[in-house]
């Protein structure tokens, strides 16, 4: 037999009919639906396909802990906070979805996660340039969602569109070539909410670690005061 055949059945071997078992479920399968991690583990395919789609998840670059993290994270998300998602119209845009009652978020069918995990995120308005030489002061565009990242587990998105055909408004100055364009009305309102919403749990964030910070002052002052009446007794 050819060095050729034998390696085209060694692939083949190896892909369709070796077993291998999936190191976050137990589960067992054949090699061709795994996906192998940065520190060498395997998943199985449902496993991995429970990270969503909006994620920017690379397999080959995250290693068993961090998958496991963002693992349990898409089950609590499925489980837990799911059932409960309620979206509030004046809080939602396009197909960002804001619960405004348990500070939650969900972009389109996709899963829900807490308002309180958002480490960054802009929306911005990319109108479509005006065509044939004729300037209208009424422009439509896409509105996209970009630089979102959460954290614990730490996770990063892809960009996303939240609304179509969004209404703008162009400005050009007379004799000038340069336009500039305005958010949707909407679109200013929504960030203005959902800005609030986000602020109030940066500044409760803020509030804890000072307080913390306090606590474990007085401790230390506490043990130490402790400490110096012990050894003068
Ligand atoms: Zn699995």
């Amino acid at each position: 037999m050819s060095k050729f055949s034998d390696s085209i059945k060694g692939f083949i071997n190896k892909h369709f009919t070796q077993e291998i078992t999936c190191t976050n479920c137990g589960k067992t399968g054949k090699t061709m639906f795994f996906s192998t991690l940065r520190d060498g583990h395997k998943i199985c395919s449902s496993c991995k396909h429970t990270i969503p789609a909006e994620f920017e998840f690379k397999a080959k670059e995250t290693s068993l802990d961090e998958f496991k993290e963002l693992y349990a994270y898409m089950q609590n998300s499925i489980n837990n906070l799911e059932p409960i998602f309620n979206a509030t119209d004046e809080y939602s845009y396009g197909s960002f979805k804001v619960d405004a009652v348990h500070n939650l978020c969900k972009i389109g069918g996709s899963f829900v996660f807490e308002i309180e995990k958002i480490m960054s995120y802009d929306f911005v308005f990319k109108a479509e340039e005006f065509k044939d030489g004729i300037f209208s002061p009424k422009v439509k565009g896409d509105v996209y969602l970009t630089h979102l990242l959460l954290e614990n587990p730490y996770a990063r998105f892809n960009e996303t569109t939240i609304k179509r055909g969004a209404k703008g408004k162009a400005e050009k100055r007379l004799l000038s070539s340069t336009v500039t364009y305005q958010n949707p009305a909407e679109m200013d309102e929504f960030l203005i909410n959902f800005g609030y919403l986000v602020n109030k749990f940066e500044a409760e964030k803020k509030e804890k670690e000072l307080q913390d910070l306090v606590e474990a002052k007085a401790q230390e002052l506490l043990e130490k005061k402790l400490q110096e009446t012990a050894a003068s007794e």
